[in-house]
Order: structure tokens, then C-alpha cells, then sequence
């Protein structure tokens, strides 16, 4: 029972695909209602959660406007009545060398990766705070702990997802709500999909990796039901890694 989620509402950024798609029905599996928010609707999503007898409501919205979020999010309330789980997992990469790297690059990724997950956080969390319990995962990254190359925005972003978790988490977490974050490693989505696509360094990436394989979307079905759970209650400010071993190496 610690992991059930029957009877919670979770609203999931970013289900169009890739590990927010497999998010969004992992928690529908455990009992969640879903609503699904992205810039492009994706019906698969839709049907493999109501094929398990999901609930779930779609929204299509660009996160990256920070000035309709707060009428996005009230929509979001408005499809099931409340949020208990919010899951800040929507995210772009921009990969270009930080010399080159354009003003626009760095402002796009930072109002979706960043910016959002602040606003959304705000907008969810006056929700959960009224009503005593909520939890809040963001999605960081490998890049929340190593440099990485040709992408100063998106570690620049994904750095400030891990330090906003913790911030948030020193305020929230004695009011009952817990924010937590997944720092997925290597995963195949479109988001790595120019890395797969380029033999040489999809086969160095993977010798490093402990587990010898990419992690797949699926992967992070667990790992977010138990930060939506009561199996969590007592974890804040946490960011879990879910790597393969990727950081133990
Ligand atoms: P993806 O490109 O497959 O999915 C990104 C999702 O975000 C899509 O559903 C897309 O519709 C949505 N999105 C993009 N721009 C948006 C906008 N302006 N407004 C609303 N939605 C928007 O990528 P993914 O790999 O599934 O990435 C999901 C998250 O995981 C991101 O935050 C990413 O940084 C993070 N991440 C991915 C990996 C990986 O290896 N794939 C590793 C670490 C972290």
C-alpha cells in the first residue's frame, strides 16, 4: 500500500513522448489520475494510460511562456479538482559550443528547464501547502553534477533544477510537502537521439556505464511512483540518481 496512488491526481509536464510519457502511465499504473501537459498532444500517451483503465486529461501548452502558466495550472486543477503530484519533467537541450552558444539557445532552455519548474513549483505548491501534503519531483540530470560539452545552458539549468530542490524542499518540507528530484543518466528519447546517432560516442558512453546499457524510459516507472508516495514521506531535497551507475564510476 505504501506505493498506491489511488485516488491522487498527478500533473506530469512534457508526456508527449520519452520519459515523461513513461512517467505519466507508470503513475497511472499505481492508481494516479493523470493530467498530461505538452506542447504537442500525443494520443499514444492517452491511450496506453486509458487502455489500463487510467484516467487522464491532456492539456497542450508551451510551458516556456511564463506569463500563461498560471492559467495553464488552473486548468490543470480544473480536470480533476486538485493536484497532489506535480512531476517538472518537460526539458529541451540546446547543443552548440559555449563560444557560439546564441542568446536565444541559452534563454529558451532556461525558461523551459528552469523557469517553468520554478513557476510551476510556485503555482503547485500554494495548492499543496493550503492542503497540508503534495509532492513535487523535478527531473534533473547528469549534467545537475558534471560540466558536460557544448551545452553551457542546459547544465547551467539542470544545476539550478538540483539547488531549486533543495531550496524549496528547506521551505516546504515541515508544511507536508516533499520535493524531491531524479537525475536520470544516459536514457534513449529524442533528447539523446543526435548521441545514439553517432556510433563512436553512443559506444563510449555505454562502456562507461556500469549497468552496460542506455536506460530506457521505463526505467523511471519506479523510481517516480516511489518519490509520489507515501514511500517517500520522509525524503526532501533528495536527488536521485537513476544511472545505471553512471556517477559511482
Ligand atoms: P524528449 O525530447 O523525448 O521529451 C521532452 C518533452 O518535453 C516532450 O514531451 C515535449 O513535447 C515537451 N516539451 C518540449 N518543449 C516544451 C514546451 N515549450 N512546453 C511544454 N512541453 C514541452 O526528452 P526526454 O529525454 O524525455 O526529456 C525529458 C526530461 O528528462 C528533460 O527535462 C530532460 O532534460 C531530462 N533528461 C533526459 C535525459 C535523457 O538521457 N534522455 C537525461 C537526463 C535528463
Amino acid at each position: 500500500m505504501l506505493f498506491d496512488l489511488t485516488g491522487k491526481t498527478a500533473l506530469v509536464t512534457g508526456t508527449s513522448g520519452g520519459l515523461g510519457a513513461a512517467m505519466a502511465i507508470g503513475l497511472a499504473e499505481a492508481g494516479a489520475s493523470v493530467v498530461a501537459i505538452s506542447s504537442s498532444n500525443s494520443n499514444s500517451t492517452v491511450e496506453a494510460v486509458r487502455a489500463i483503465g487510467g484516467q487522464i486529461e491532456q492539456i497542450s501548452a508551451d510551458l516556456s511562456k511564463a506569463d500563461t502558466l498560471e492559467s495553464v495550472f488552473e486548468r490543470a486543477v480544473g480536470c480533476f479538482g486538485k493536484i497532489d503530484i506535480l512531476v517538472n519533467n518537460a526539458g529541451i537541450i540546446r547543443r552548440t559550443p559555449a563560444a557560439d552558444h546564441s542568446a536565444k539557445d541559452w534563454q529558451d532552455v532556461i525558461d523551459l528547464n528552469l523557469n517553468s519548474v520554478f513557476y510551476l513549483s510556485q503555482l503547485a505548491g500554494r495548492h499543496m501547502l493550503e492542503r497540508g501534503s503534495g509532492k513535487i519531483i523535478n527531473i534533473a540530470s547528469m549534467l545537475s553534477y558534471q560540466g558536460g560539452i557544448n551545452v553551457p545552458g542546459y547544465t547551467a539549468s539542470k544545476h539550478a533544477v538540483a539547488g531549486l530542490t533543495k531550496a524549496l524542499a528547506n521551505e516546504w518540507a515541515g508544511r507536508g510537502v516533499q520535493i524531491n528530484a531524479i537525475a536520470p543518466g544516459y536514457m534513449t528519447t529524442n533528447n539523446t537521439a543526435p548521441i545514439t546517432a553517432d556510433e563512436a560516442r553512443y559506444k563510449s558512453i555505454t562502456e562507461r556505464i556500469p549497468a552496460g546499457r542506455w536506460g530506457s524510459p521505463d526505467d523511471l516507472k519506479g523510481p517516480v511512483v516511489f518519490l509520489a508516495s507515501a514511500a517517500s514521506d520522509y525524503m526532501n531535497g533528495h536527488v536521485l540518481n537513476v544511472d545505471g551507475g553512471w556517477l559511482a564510476r
